[in-house]
């Protein structure tokens, strides 16, 4: 089984740095038509977003939520999230570029790392993936055409 795990920020939402207002949450353009139809094919999908406006005090844990709870009602469920809520200066291992969400996301799917791709619209989306032994693809241009460089629709 292989598993896709996206970046949220300019890759499934646009992105509005540390946003805190659920209201203010818009989908990239086609993201729920891709993201439907790998559910359709019942591939896992799962977020794996570094907030460190929680950190930096500009993000409440309730805030955080209610957005991404906005991100599910605008694009559908994933399969697991895992959010780094930590600053560049903490050395936690899971802000990207480090590989500790893209490995707990594939744990939490039963999935080999190896068997993951990343998708993301920044460079440390994509060296996450490596560091972890998955594959990152980095969006250029529309997230249907990052899935369809991923080989998971035809
Ligand atoms: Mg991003
Ligand atoms: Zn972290």
């Amino acid at each position: 089984m292989r598993a896709i795990l996206f970046d949220r920020d300019g890759t499934l939402i646009d992105d509005l740095p540390y946003n805190n207002d659920a209201k203010h949450v818009r989908p990239r353009p086609g993201a729920r038509i891709v993201l439907d139809r790998l559910r359709a094919a019942g591939i896992p999908i799962g977020v794996i977003t570094n907030q460190s406006g929680v950190a930096r005090g500009l993000i409440t844990l309730r805030e955080l939520s209610e957005v991404n709870a906005r991100v599910e009602e605008l694009l559908g469920p994933f399969d697991v999230w895992e959010i780094c809520v930590h600053g560049p200066a903490d050395g936690c291992a899971c802000r990207k570029p480090a590989p500790g969400m893209v490995l707990s996301a594939a744990a939490r799917l039963g999935v080999r790392p190896a068997d993951c791709v990343v998708i993301g619209d920044a460079e440390r989306d994509v060296a996450a993936a490596r560091a972890a032994g998955a594959r990152g693809v980095l969006m250029t241009s529309d997230l249907e055409s990052a899935v369809r460089m991923a080989n998971f629709l035809r």
